[in-house]
């Protein structure tokens, strides 16, 4: 059966208009709030930076000029402000838990190869989980293993592949799998992705890692690890990548919420 929807008449809209008009502007009619009593610290002031350059806060991985911040970094090629895959994957230095990662790469502009062995590449957040980078344009392969899936896990929703020689970007949100004292999975990882500014990944649960030989499976591990870029042996080109890390806001409630008379000055507790 078809639900029908309500039809709103005119004149009830215009008297529903009437009477919200009425009851704000009525100074006999009592005026509530809702008075939800948390303290939020200040949102911190943020530049967000443009096409060329990161928000303010974010920590710069490669700016174009050398991968110092990446171990193996030297076993790639940096050009034109660009890096080449080179000998081996490169890994973050520092770790990472909840972020954002902002990160363009681009197919070699010479196609060779089909399938999985063109253009791959990938970005494997907290050393365990890929976000598979591959020339997608006009190349079937299992769509689990195309550009922006979670390799062996789902597919992007959409492919919104460039051309190889063309940048891509991917904007990712990722939060970070929880472990309990014992080694127990307590909450799994979430990911949210955009690829060239379309969504891909919409809160993903990841089941695990993502290896290609085995199911996925969750092994307890640190709360912060590196972002690591693929050796698939082919050269992917990779620039302008940056982070932000994420944590929650953290509030006071410093009484309990309250609707508030602004004529009376009464407060009623919130059922
Ligand atoms: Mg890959």
């Amino acid at each position: 059966m078809v639900a029908k929807l309500p039809v709103q008449s005119p004149v009830l809209t215009a008297v529903g208009l009437a009477f919200f008009a009425l009851n704000w502007c009525n100074p006999l009619m009592a005026q509530i709030e809702y008075l939800p009593g948390i303290q939020w610290p200040e949102p911190k002031v943020v530049s967000p930076g443009d096409a060329h350059s990161p928000p303010s806060d974010a920590i710069v991985l490669f700016d174009g000029q050398d991968l110092s911040a990446w171990e193996n970094g030297g076993n790639w090629i940096v050009d034109n402000g660009e890096a080449v895959v080179g000998k081996g994957d490169i890994k973050t230095k520092q770790g990472f838990g909840d972020c954002q990662l902002h990160i363009e790469w681009s197919a070699p502009t010479e196609v060779k190869g089909n399938g999985q062995g063109r253009g791959n590449s990938g970005v494997f957040i907290m050393d365990n989980y890929e976000v598979q980078v591959l020339d997608s344009y006009n190349n079937p392969t299992y769509f689990e293993g195309q550009a922006g899936a979670i390799y062996k896990q789902t597919p992007p929703a959409i492919n919104a592949m460039n051309p190889p020689g063309k940048w891509n970007i991917y904007d990712i949100i990722w939060t970070a799998p929880r472990f309990d004292d014992t080694g127990q999975l307590r909450s799994p990882a979430y990911i949210t992705a955009l690829h060239n500014g379309v969504l891909i990944l919409n809160h993903f649960e990841l089941l695990g890692d993502t290896p290609w030989h085995r199911p996925p499976k969750y092994q307890a591990h640190a709360d912060k690890l590196p972002i690591r870029l693929q050796d698939h042996g082919n050269p992917v080109r990779y620039r302008n990548i940056w982070l932000r890390e994420l944590k929650p806001i953290t509030a006071t409630q410093l009484r309990p919420p309250v609707f508030y008379n602004h004529d009376t000055g009464e407060e009623t507790p919130v059922e």
